[in-house]
């Protein structure tokens, strides 16, 4: 065999694995396969020329980097945050709504005070009682990493009853069932699009647990991009003797004849060989690897799969101002729904209807609530930078370099620049440069379904994602771990100790 181990795709998931795993054993020899010329996946920074910027594909937030964060925990054991400065922001976001703007903070009593605003007296009651919920049901499912690993024994009592009562409602209608105010609501519920769900979509269970990981237990970003955190990794695994080969596309599996065991894979230069074979990708993008046989001999049928979370359409705004002086004055700036019982219900019939253009733009790019990171705040060496993520659905974009397609990205870019120059006007006379990724882009870019970037939606309904394959190929990647760093760092760390 040409390796022991041999992952295609160096997203993070894969380099937090072969990390930990070459600390664990360094005789292992590990391969890892990468179509660009930087690792990192969605990891990843780029540059445009004249622009003197650095944009980062998508990391805005890294959760879990507080004093007992897991992520905090992981990162300092590989060495990283000796290496790596982090800006930690005060406050989580800034809510843009049009009555006005307010501050998520951190801390608890600070942010109970900001939303008091909004409270009436039963409002007020619930509001203890959903903190109540993050506190509890959260943080129990936040240790799932720790339980897993031994090192957390939760109360097995209340960790059943979440199970039961609190995984299979979703955000939308448990937050109707504690409050009244829809505004409330909406900005409560923001934390869904950490992992490409709107409210209703998303179980609330899952999401006490994401509201835990970025709320009280801290978020922080890498003055060097995401960017910075891949090549870590990178340097790392080269000096434990992991091999990288770059510019190279994985092409073609080939499975044994009784379909149990890959025997080879082919890149566009050569054919390898290994005992095991990871992928950093779906299950459904390591079937279209294999002949039709070969499929069949998996037995994976595409609806025994969870539904896919929604992919993101991606502004890249480049100013010649310092965005906080235009009143982006925190990190992340949240706008706000204008109408969010009104937003469900469009996106409810957009989802009845992926391919219709104009209600799933309607839907998704003028009515749902959308994010903007003033990445100047972070990184002010990468540029007066900042970045709007909208989330939507791929079925309603046209090919790529089509007309209607170039059309299509003309009216995002107006639309959403629109809503952002409605929050913020000093916005509108400092716009240098703007590029738009849609879902499209996000798949050829990493050959993600969908070009989704969270992997499958968690919607609590129950469904069986399978870690393997056949004997021999492991699944590596947000599709088995969820969407996020600190999820897909973990489950890499995770994967590696349960390895024999
Ligand atoms: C816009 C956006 C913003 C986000 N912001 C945040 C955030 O702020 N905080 C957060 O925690 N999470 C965020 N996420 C989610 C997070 O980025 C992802 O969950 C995570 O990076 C996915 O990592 P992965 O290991 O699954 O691999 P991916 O990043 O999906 O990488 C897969 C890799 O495999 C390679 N590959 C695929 N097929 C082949 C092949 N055939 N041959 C060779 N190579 C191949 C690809 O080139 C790619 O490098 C965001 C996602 C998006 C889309």
């Amino acid at each position: 065999m040409d390796y022991d181990i041999i992952c295609t795709g160096s997203g993070i998931t894969v380099l937090s694995y072969v990390l930990s795993l070459l600390k664990k054993d360094p005789t292992k020899r590990v391969l890892i396969i990468e179509k660009h010329r930087l690792v990192g996946g969605y990891s990843t920074c780029f540059t445009r020329p004249n622009q003197d910027s650095i944009l980062d594909v998508s990391l805005h937030k890294l959760t879990g980097m507080g004093k007992n964060g897991n992520l905090r925990k992981l990162l300092e054991s590989y060495g990283m945050l000796s290496e790596l400065q982090m800006v930690y922001p005060d406050v989580m976001f800034m809510a843009s709504t049009e009555k006005g703007k307010i501050h998520f903070h951190h801390d608890m009593s600070s942010l109970i005070e900001a939303l008091k605003n909004y409270c009436d007296e039963d409002n007020m009651l619930a509001l203890d009682d959903f903190f109540s919920d993050v506190m509890t049901y959260g943080y129990d499912s936040y240790m799932q990493h720790e339980i897993l690993m031994g090192n957390y024994e939760p109360d097995f009592k209340r960790l059943r009853f979440a199970h039961k009562n609190l995984k299979g409602i979703t955000v939308y209608d448990k937050l109707k069932e504690k409050f009244k105010n829809s505004l409330l609501r909406e900005m409560i519920a923001v934390p869904c699009i950490y992992v490409g769900a709107f409210p209703e979509q998303a179980s609330y269970l899952y999401f006490l647990h994401v509201w835990y990981a970025s709320f009280f237990n801290r978020t922080a970003y890498p003055t060097s991009g995401s960017q910075g955190i891949s090549d870590f990794f990178r340097k790392e695994i080269e000096k434990l003797g992991g091999t990288f080969k770059l510019r190279e596309t994985v092409e073609k599996i080939h499975l044994s004849s009784d379909g149990t065991r890959c025997e080879k894979i082919e890149t566009h230069k050569a054919t390898y060989t290994a005992n095991k074979f990871v992928f950093n990708t779906s299950h459904e993008y390591v079937l279209s690897l294999m002949n039709q046989r070969e499929r069949e001999c998996i037995h994976l049928e595409q609806d025994q799969l969870p539904e896919i979370a929604n992919s993101t359409t991606t502004l890249y705004i480049i100013l010649n101002e310092a965005p906080e002086k235009l009143g982006l004055t925190v990190e992340e700036m949240i706008i706000l729904s204008p109408d969010c019982d009104m937003a469900k219900s469009y996106r409810d019939r957009a989802r009845a209807n992926p391919q219709d253009a104009a209600l799933n733009e309607k839907a998704y790019w003028e009515l749902s609530t959308i994010e903007v990171t003033n990445y100047h705040l972070l990184a002010p060496n990468h540029g007066k930078v900042i970045v709007i993520n909208v989330l939507d659905r791929i079925e309603h974009w046209p090919e790529r370099k089509t007309q209607p397609y170039k059309e299509k990205k003309l009216r995002v870019q107006s639309l959403i620049l629109k809503r952002l120059i409605d929050h913020f006007p000093r916005v509108r006379d400092a716009i240098k440069y703007v590029e738009v990724a849609s879902p499209k882009t996000y798949k050829r870019y990493t050959n993600n379904t969908n070009g989704s970037g969270f992997g499958y939606l968690v919607s609590g309904k129950s469904a069986r994602i399978p870690l393997k394959l056949c004997d021999n190929i492991q699944i590596m990647s947000q599709w088995v771990s969820g969407g996020g760093y600190e999820a897909t760092i973990a489950f890499g760390h995770m994967s590696s100790q349960m390895e024999e």
